[in-house]
């Protein structure tokens, strides 16, 4: 954790507001900033706007009012605009989105190959450097079917790692896997922690919240209800929303 006159804003929401149809207002005015180098993690019932809340991030989603900002850009309809956050942008989805039909080295490689510009012999080195950090590099050259769905996960994650992201938006990254497979995917989330990655996380995974998050956002209806450290948010939260929640959780 950075203390409070270190924190730099990274990804800044100022009254953002999101209809999917001119009747249904998915996300009710959301102010919430993210600092360099800090872990939050939002949790909050199925249908609140999690999903929409991070796609908007890297313009998966638009916005009709409001503002975002990533990294001093302001995220408005300009593609070079849009380009230049998602480049900042890694992002975890729960179905792991690998290419089916390109081996995991490839996976791995293509973007910094087609993107960053680098060399094949660059892309491959750094890439069985990070399939070694999350620990699948003797599966480098089998395709995403033949591996284990934590395994495909954590190929996913090195591949968005290869990128250098400013910040990584995990979306449930767990949420597919079957239960034995689930820590291994949570210990490469939290070894990205303890490295002072910004991640930004939805999850049901209330132990690595408990255990990494510097700050736990409860979303409910649209809205953000309550922010707090989750020390502070699992025993002793203040909105009535939040208790019940909790209490239908814990
Ligand atoms: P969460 O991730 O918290 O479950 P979502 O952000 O996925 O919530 O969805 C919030 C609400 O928006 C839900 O009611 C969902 O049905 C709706 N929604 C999500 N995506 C779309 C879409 N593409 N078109 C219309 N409604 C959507
Ligand atoms: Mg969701």
């Amino acid at each position: 954790m950075l203390d409070n006159n270190e924190k730099k804003p990274l990804i800044i929401f100022e009254d953002v507001h999101k209809w999917y149809t001119p009747e249904f207002e998915v996300l009710k005015g959301i102010d919430y900033t993210i600092h360099k180098g800090e872990v939050n993690v939002i949790i909050g019932p199925s249908g609140s706007g999690k999903s929409t809340f991070i796609r908007t991030i890297n313009a998966l989603e638009e916005y009709q009012k409001g503002k975002i900002t990533v990294d001093g850009i302001v995220l408005d309809h300009n593609i070079k605009h849009i380009n230049a956050i998602r480049n900042k942008i890694g992002m975890v989805f729960q179905q792991f989105n690998l290419f089916p039909h390109l081996s995991v080295l490839h996976n791995v490689t293509l973007s910094p190959i087609w993107t960053l510009k680098q060399s094949k012999e660059e892309a491959e080195t750094n890439a069985l450097e990070l399939l070694e950090r999350v620990g699948v590099k003797d599966q480098a050259l089998k395709f995403p079917n033949q591996l284990s769905g934590g395994q495909q996960q954590r190929v996913a994650i090195a591949r968005s790692l290869a990128m250098k992201p400013q910040i990584m938006l995990f979306d449930e990254p767990t949420s597919a896997l079957d239960p034995e497979m689930i820590k291994e995917v949570l210990d490469v989330m939290i070894e990205l922690a303890d490295r002072n990655m910004t991640l930004l996380v939805v999850t049901h995974e209330l132990g690595f919240a408990k255990a990494v998050a510097d700050t736990v956002i409860f979303f409910d209806e649209g809205k953000i209800i309550e922010t707090a450290s989750p020390d502070v948010f699992f025993s002793n939260p203040e909105k009535d929303r939040t208790k019940q929640f909790l209490s239908q959780i814990l």
